[in-house]
């Protein structure tokens, strides 16, 4: 029997769950295409840190996206933890950021202003003592220190299992199935072309995330995408929770609420290897150490792998593939596809329902690659 959707999205990640979530609550038919499971790459396990005021693009053209989908968050999370029964334990944690170099020290102070003055947020340069009073198991042998109040954390596989099942109580179907095609007809994409079968639709949707630039070859345009490994040790520290997110050197610790701490995290061009390395594990060992001396007497409870969906610029790809009628591009998150989730969702099923959004995505155009020579 042929298969048929109003929109087919190709990819289970937080950025096609997202998008499947806002069209099936929006009435139309969805069928999420996913070749290994929901949540089985890097949405699945990613560090699950929100914040909205640092990093590629922020301050920049990433700021205001990065922002609206953060206050979409807080909204998403009663929405979707009553409508599927799945608590991801959305909560705030205080973050302290450390810096154990003296040149840093003025960005850190800019970093603290800045901060001080953002809708929600409180920030303020923190001496040695006070860290010590605070945590005596961070290092305070620091020169510089932010203590902010305001960012929020996550469980991103909770998250993103979480959108697909509120997509699939409005209707949504998930797909088992891995896509090696399109069928095109003139200016349109006309049918999916899986390895075990075929599925027409209306409009098509490639949330493939590092593995966006398998479509190049199937749309003619260039989606230059390329996989960011990263590792996570997940740790078990004696004694009581870390009641902060520790950041700095290179190195961060993301407590969790099952009192494990996730140690990471790294940053490796290695192709398409999702393998957890030693080497790696040593590495990350060391960076940690800088920031909490004593994880060295903590237990490695599990160590993973997974990659990010770059873009040259940093900034996603979000927007109609250049010269087709019915296909949209939404990937290139990088290291902030879970914070983007609600927002990516958002913007691309307003394009596809009504081909017009209000959310600010006019710095991540498709169309910017068109021409694309690597350079
Ligand atoms: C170590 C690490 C830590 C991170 N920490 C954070 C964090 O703290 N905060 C944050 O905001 N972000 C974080 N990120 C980034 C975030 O995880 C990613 O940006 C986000 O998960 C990307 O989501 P996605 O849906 O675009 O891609 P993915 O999660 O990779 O999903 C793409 C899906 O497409 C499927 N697919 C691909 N090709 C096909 C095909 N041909 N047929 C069928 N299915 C296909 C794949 O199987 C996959 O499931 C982190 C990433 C890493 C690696």
């Amino acid at each position: 029997m042929l298969e048929t959707t109003d929109v087919a999205i190709i990819g289970g990640g937080a950025a096609g769950c997202a998008i499947a979530f806002c069209l099936a609550e929006a009435g139309l038919s969805v069928t999420i295409i996913e070749r290994e499971g929901v949540a089985s790459q890097a949405s699945g396990y990613a560090a699950g840190a929100l914040n909205p005021m640092i990093g590629n693009g922020i301050p920049g053209p990433l700021a205001a996206f990065a922002r609206e989908s953060f206050d979409m968050h807080r909204r998403l999370y009663p929405m979707l933890n009553e409508l599927t029964g799945i608590d991801y334990q959305l909560q705030t944690l205080p973050e302290v950021r450390l810096t154990f170099d003296e040149t840093e020290v003025p960005a850190f102070e800019a970093l603290a202003d800045r901060l001080l003055r953002t809708d929600g947020f409180a920030a303020s340069m923190t001496e040695q003592w006070r860290i010590r009073k605070l945590e005596p198991r961070i290092n305070s042998e620091f020169a510089g220190c932010v203590f902010t109040r305001g960012n929020y954390t996550l469980d991103s596989l909770g998250f993103t299992q979480a959108l697909a099942a509120a997509a699939q109580h409005s209707g949504a179907k998930v797909r088992p199935g891995a896509v090696r095609g399109l069928e095109i007809r003139g200016d349109q994409v006309s049918r999916v072309l899986l390895e075990d079968g075929e599925l027409d639709c209306g409009e098509v949707a490639l949330a493939m995330g590092p593995w966006s630039r398998q479509a190049e070859s199937w749309l003619g345009t260039y989606i230059p995408v390329d996989p960011l490994k990263g590792e996570i040790l997940r740790m078990r520290l004696p004694g009581p929770p870390l009641q902060h997110e520790v950041v700095g050197a290179g190195a961060a610790l993301y407590p969790k609420p099952d009192g494990l701490v996730w140690c990471g995290t790294t940053e490796d061009w290695r192709g398409y290897d999702r393998r957890p390395l030693a080497e790696t594990r040593e590495r990350i060992l060391e960076g940690a150490k800088k920031l909490v001396p004593g994880i060295v007497e903590a237990t490695l409870v599990t160590h993973t792998a997974c990659l990010r969906p770059v873009t040259p610029d940093w900034l996603p790809i979000l927007g109609r593939v250049p010269g087709y009628r019915n296909a949209w591009l939404a990937t290139g998150a990088g290291k902030k596809g879970i914070l983007l989730a609600p927002a990516i969702g958002k913007a691309v099923a307003d394009l596809i329902a009504t081909d017009a959004t209000a959310l600010p995505i006019e710095n991540f155009a498709p169309q910017r690659f068109a021409n694309w020579n690597g350079n």
